[in-house]
């Protein structure tokens, strides 16, 4: 989706007349690329209207770099369209917060319920999960070995059979047991049925949520809307989780999803294991789906500048981006200022950098680079998959840094995310070079 976004606006800024005509068929192409992402036919004409207005193509004043402002209105289109405005829970401390799960069968739930239990331990709270899965033989046997490798106290029965009856059971063991985050994990079916419909009903009654979360499948595709309509009639979720969004899917169905129930996305699922579980970041969403940020951009000015860099262009020649060569930017960007424009060359970083100012950034920075410092040459020099499960570690560095252990996690994430884009950049430049030896 990305790139034909890009291919798009490129083509329009390549012609040599740039007319309104050029204009309307970039937005056209734009619009077709949306739709084969599976967002909503209905929103993707909302947002053709949108750009169409953010962009006057007429007013525009000569000499601005419209591909960039061209860019920038999709952009933040796309940004409003997965941005609720509306707060997502937050749990509370020294009280019984009960989470419910619902979705559809194999849309994440038993997976997703584990690390979400595992995010709320890992900052302090006492976490458990409830399976009421009695539907799927095998749910709880699952669950067991999920909550057991987390270390995270579970109840389930083998022997009763009604869901509704086992959810409240655990609920209630757990709430004497002064647990303050409680997840009921629910079956599912399939296709939506009445069957399923009426056991969420009950479990719902049967354990009063103060937070119903449905978990959709990254992959739903055009069918989002209206599964996502479903079940927030029945169901009156009030968040949702987008999981397998480390797969081939565009996340298209997740814009759609939102926009069909305002309700906000609060964490993304991005791999099988347990610590991959990410905050949402609306930004940072759309910045992938669109594969902005200027990587090439960014490669080339800092080769400019002349930095020591040849460790790091040398890794990402080869594809392989460590925590080191992401310390090692962080750095360089420390010295080339300034940042806002910087900031906005790496992929992620313009939205995790978005509505600070140049200190508040260049705070934000120095934080990361006591994070890495805390760190040991090992660890520095790896590709940072030696963090998925050792919590403890991250804790570690985050008292060693001064910062907490979301930062950690956060500047994990934006590293496995830099490492990827190296990656691809890596196949790329081999064949640049490749090109170049060949002329
Ligand atoms: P449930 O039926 O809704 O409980 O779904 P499960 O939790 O059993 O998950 C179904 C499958 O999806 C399992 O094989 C999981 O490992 C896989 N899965 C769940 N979340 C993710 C994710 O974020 N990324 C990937 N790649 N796989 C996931
Ligand atoms: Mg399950």
């Amino acid at each position: 989706l990305g790139r034909r976004i890009n291919a798009a606006v490129s083509d329009l800024t390549r012609s040599s007349n740039l007319d309104e005509k050029a204009f309307d068929g970039m937005i056209k192409e734009i619009c077709s690329a949306l739709l084969q992402a599976d967002v909503n036919v209905r929103l993707v004409s909302k947002l053709q209207k949108s750009i169409k207005a953010a962009v006057n193509f007429k007013e525009l004043a000569p000499g601005v770099n419209k591909k960039r402002l061209i860019q920038k209105a999709v952009f933040d289109e796309l940004v409003q369209l997965v941005d609720p405005h509306a707060e997502p829970f937050k749990p509370k401390k020294g009280k019984p917060n009960v989470i419910m799960f619902v979705g559809l069968q194999g849309a994440g739930k038993t997976t997703t319920c584990t690390k979400l239990a595992r995010h709320y331990q890992s900052r302090g709270f006492k976490a458990c999960l409830v399976c009421a899965d009695t539907f799927r033989a095998g749910a709880f046997d699952q669950l067991k070995q999920n909550a057991t490798k987390a270390k995270i106290p579970y109840y389930g029965s083998l022997t009763q059979t009604d869901p509704a009856v086992v959810a409240k059971e655990g609920v209630e063991k757990f709430k004497k047991e002064r647990f303050e985050i409680i997840i009921v994990d629910t079956s599912g079916r399939h296709r939506q049925e009445d069957a399923l419909f009426q056991e969420m009903v009950d479990i719902q009654s049967a354990v009063k949520p103060d937070q119903t979360i449905m978990v959709l499948d990254a992959s739903i595709g055009q069918q989002a809307e209206a599964q996502s309509k479903a079940f927030k009639e029945t169901a009156d979720f009030g968040a949702i989780i987008i999981t397998k969004t480390d797969g081939h899917a565009s996340g298209g169905g997740a814009i759609s999803a939102v926009a069909a129930t305002h309700t906000p996305i609060v964490f993304i699922g991005t791999g099988e294991h347990m610590l991959d579980l990410e905050r949402f970041a609306p930004q940072q969403f759309v910045s992938k789906l669109l594969g902005m940020g200027d990587m090439q951009g960014l490669v080339e000015h800092v080769q400019s500048l002349k930095l020591d860099q040849k460790d790091t262009m040398k890794h990402i020649a080869e594809g392989v981006f460590t925590v080191r060569d992401l310390r090692d930017q962080l750095s360089n960007i420390m010295k080339m200022g300034p940042l806002s424009k910087m900031a906005g060359m790496i992929p992620g970083m313009s939205g995790m950098m978005q509505g600070m100012d140049d200190e508040e950034g260049s705070l934000k920075l120095k934080r990361m680079i006591y994070i890495c410092d805390s760190m040991t040459a090992k660890e520095l020099d790896s590709d940072g998959k030696m963090f998925v499960d050792q919590p403890t570690r991250m804790t570690r560095i985050a008292c060693g840094s001064g910062t907490s252990v979301r930062e950690v996690e956060d500047l994990l994430t934006q590293h496995k995310m830099m490492a990827g884009m190296a990656k691809k950049m890596g196949g790329n430049m081999k064949n640049m070079q490749r090109a170049q030896g060949a002329m």
